[in-house]
């Protein structure tokens, strides 16, 4: 199997690289840093105006029919450059799944937006109490007698809510069928009068919002996909989660230590030379289970497993490298490189929340296990 770039991949890489140096400033960093807001509107524009936003798409709908190994640089050369993708990410899952499963009507409102990089969609699955089994949302979207939709509730983490112009929300739509056949899917403005967010703050300094949804009024024309057909749109919206785009994570995480140790020889010790060496081996590969997810992609091959296992692996040892390796640099660390130390201990704190979004480590086990090794579902008696 040959794992070389394509000579376009590399153009795209120099080209996002070029977007990251001119647009993500030590003036947003420092902005992201302070705000937690996990978004960059000057990196986002960036983006835009080199047709990046959208570039998976075919040339006619707006995009540069880029493969998914060019769209796995972006995110790759903004994770190595520490360049926050939150809402990018939320924004394009929506996009991707309004541009196959909505309307002519919500695809000609909403898309030109997106594309332009002046709309940001955050997404709106999580309540207090229903995460991982979202199939039990309680937020309630009631047909009233003049057609319009009423929608009640509370959501939890809908991160970029504060930068957002849509949340992209589930609701229950019919509370007398199975429960995965009463959701439905709204795009509702953030402009809606009766929405309200408030700021979480998690530790890893990424700031998300508690949302609540007090009589929002909205018509049929914010329905993405079929009246209670909500799960099939989720199910074609998961199949979008890539799962490998942490390794480069970890990857950065090690470029830092690396350039540390350069400048620092006298400060290496053995035990710290074993646990890099540790490290670049996770690191390929995890980087390895990126590329073969992408690769089945980019033969339309069902990937979702590889995307899990990218997922669970590429978490995991964030986690457990960044810890070992804050603990390697420990007080000299500190004392003589203190933005070096910093930086891998936010990577440190920021690793435990990637275990959590997108399918906990412990679901996506689960999963694989069912699904890949056939057992069981646990506790189930067959
Ligand atoms: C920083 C951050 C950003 C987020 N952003 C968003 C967002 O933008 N939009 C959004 O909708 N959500 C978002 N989430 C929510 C995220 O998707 C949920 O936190 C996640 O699905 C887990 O749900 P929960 O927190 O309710 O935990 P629970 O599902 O209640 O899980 C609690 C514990 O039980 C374990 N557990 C649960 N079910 C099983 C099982 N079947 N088998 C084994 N163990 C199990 C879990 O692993 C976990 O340890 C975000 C979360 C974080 C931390």
């Amino acid at each position: 199997m040959d794992f070389t770039p394509s000579p376009r991949t590399e153009e795209v890489r120099a080209q996002v690289r070029a977007i990251i140096r001119e647009h993500f400033t030590d003036e947003e960093r420092r902005k992201v840093a302070e705000s937690g807001t996990l978004h960059s509107q000057a990196f986002h524009r960036g983006l835009a105006a080199a047709g990046i936003l959208g570039a998976a798409w075919p040339v006619d709908e707006g995009g540069q029919d880029f493969s998914p190994h060019e769209m796995d640089v972006v995110t790759e050369e903004a994770a190595r450059a520490g360049a926050p993708l939150a809402a990018y990410s939320t924004t394009m899952l929506v996009a991707e799944t309004i541009r196959r499963m909505g309307s002519r009507e919500l695809r000609d409102r909403v898309l030109p937006g997106v594309l332009a990089g002046e709309t940001i969609i955050a997404l709106g699955y999580t309540e207090p109490g229903v995460g991982s089994d979202v199939a039990a949302v309680r937020t309630r979207a009631t047909r009233r007698e003049d057609g319009k939709w009423v929608i009640n509730g509370e959501k939890a983490f809908t991160t970029s809510a504060e930068v957002a112009t849509y949340v992209f929300v589930l609701a229950r739509t019919n509370p007398d069928v199975p429960r995965h056949r009463g959701l439905s899917l709204f795009l509702v403005p953030t402009s809606t009068p009766g929405i309200s967010f408030s700021p979480v703050h998690t530790l890893g300094g990424e700031k998300s919002n508690m949302s609540v949804f007090d009589n929002v009024v909205v018509g049929d024309d914010a329905l993405v996909g079929e009246v209670d057909g909500g799960w099939q749109t989720m199910i074609v919206a998961l199949d979008f989660e890539r799962g490998g785009e942490f390794a480069a994570e970890v990857q950065r995480l090690l470029d830092l230590v690396v350039d540390w140790a350069g400048e620092n020889p006298e400060e290496i010790t053995p035990h710290m030379l074993r646990r890099l060496g540790r490290a670049a081996t996770a690191t390929e590969v995890s980087r390895l289970l990126g590329i073969r997810t992408t690769g089945l992609r980019a033969e339309g091959r069902p990937a979702n497993l590889e995307g899990t296992m990218a997922k669970l692996y590429g978490t995991e040892t964030l986690l457990k490298h960044s810890s070992q390796l804050l603990d390697s640099l420990g007080a000299r660390g500190a004392a003589r490189a203190r933005d070096l130390d910093r930086e891998i201990e936010h990577v440190y704190r920021h690793s435990f929340v990637t275990t959590i979004y997108g399918g906990t480590s412990e679901v996506l086990r689960g999963v694989l296990a069912e699904r890949r090794l056939g057992l069981p579902r646990a506790g189930s008696k067959s």
